[in-house]
């Protein structure tokens, strides 16, 4: 029985003191005003890439002085670039690879030389970032696979959907002027039917192609049907817009896919709505889309313009 009381005195004691142990060391972690122990902290606790930098930044920060962190990587299809800071002549640049595979380009700049031990310094966090930082890149290539049309490789209904809800936000509360077109090819079944699946996909990436010749760096286009695709042009009044949308469709009527010894080509009809303020997602889409159906049923080919006041609109052939 004594025996008995000793070993449970003893695993009780022992439990404790491990308890305790564990307590401390929790203490101390999570008590500790060093950057090293924040930025490994801090650094697991987002997949965002940019929330990601500018934690490291700011505990490189508390580390020793710098001008400006730039950070560029090539993801999937896009750019990313983030920036922080004011930069000077001194300057250190870093590629960051793990097992061999690139996760980007870190450079820190500022008004004077960075010495060895800062160099130190700065690659001992670097190795602490650079598994996050993986992971942040990861996260990103597949939040951006999500929203890509794996044919054209333009973003999707889903992509639509979300700029969609963005824009009309943006519209209400600083009154941007957003336009929305609405582009079907017409008859594309019968070329499917007439030149096979494999001719209308070439038409469907050429089509993307055509999209992103007619239109500028901020505008945004989507492949948001079979053969259906939107594009969003902010600070573009409706008239503008229209101008855009025939562009768009001359683009696409000079597009020649080759099959066997014919050249395969299609037209295409648009519809265009401006965004009304207050005016939902949905309603704004539902007055493009009637606008596209009224260029359908007018002979195609052609684009149709949905006017402010309701009901009443325009055609451009
Ligand atoms: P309309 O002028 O009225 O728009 O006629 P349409 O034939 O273009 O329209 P409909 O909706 O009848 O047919 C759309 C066709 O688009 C049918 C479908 O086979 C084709 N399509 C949809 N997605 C794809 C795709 O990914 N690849 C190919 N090749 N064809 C597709
Ligand atoms: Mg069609
Ligand atoms: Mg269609």
């Amino acid at each position: 029985m004594a025996g008995n009381y000793r070993s449970l005195h003893n695993a009780q004691t022992t439990e404790q003191g491990r308890l305790v142990a564990l307590r401390q060391a929790r203490e101390a972690w999570s008590g500790a005003d060093d950057p090293v122990a924040r930025l490994y902290r801090r650094a697991s606790t987002t997949l965002s890439l940019e929330l990601l930098l500018g934690i490291f930044a700011e505990e490189l920060a508390c580390a020793l002085p710098f001008g400006q962190l730039v950070y560029r990587h090539r993801l999937g299809h896009q750019d990313f670039v983030y920036s922080t800071g004011v930069g000077g002549p001194h300057r250190c640049d870093y590629q960051l690879t793990l097992e061999g595979i690139n996760y980007g380009a870190l450079c820190l700049q500022r008004r004077t030389r960075f010495h060895e031990e800062e160099l130190e310094i700065i690659e001992y966090l670097l190795g602490i970032l650079i598994c996050p930082l993986r992971n942040a890149c990861q996260y990103a290539l597949v939040e951006q696979a999500a929203l890509t049309d794996a044919l054209t490789e333009i973003p999707n209904k889903r992509a639509l959907d979300m700029s969609l809800v963005r824009d009309c936000s943006i519209d209400d509360r600083h009154g941007d002027t957003f336009t929305l077109i609405l582009c079907d090819l017409d008859h594309f079944k019968d070329v499917n039917d007439t030149y096979g699946h494999v001719i209308g996909d070439h038409l469907l990436q050429a089509t993307a192609r055509a999209l992103r010749e007619a239109t500028r760096e901020g505008d945004s286009i989507f492949r948001f049907g079979g053969e259906e695709f939107a594009v969003i042009l902010p600070h573009t009044n409706l008239a503008d817009g229209r101008e855009v949308a025939d562009r768009i469709r001359a683009g696409i009527n000079g597009i020649r896919v080759p099959c066997g010894n014919q050249q395969v080509r299609v037209t295409a009809s648009a519809g265009v709505a401006s965004h009304r303020l207050g005016e939902t997602p949905d309603q704004w889409l539902a007055r493009a889309d009637d606008a596209l159906y009224r260029a359908k049923n007018a002979g195609r080919n052609c684009t149709h313009v949905a006017h402010i006041i309701a009901g009443s609109e325009t055609q451009s052939a």
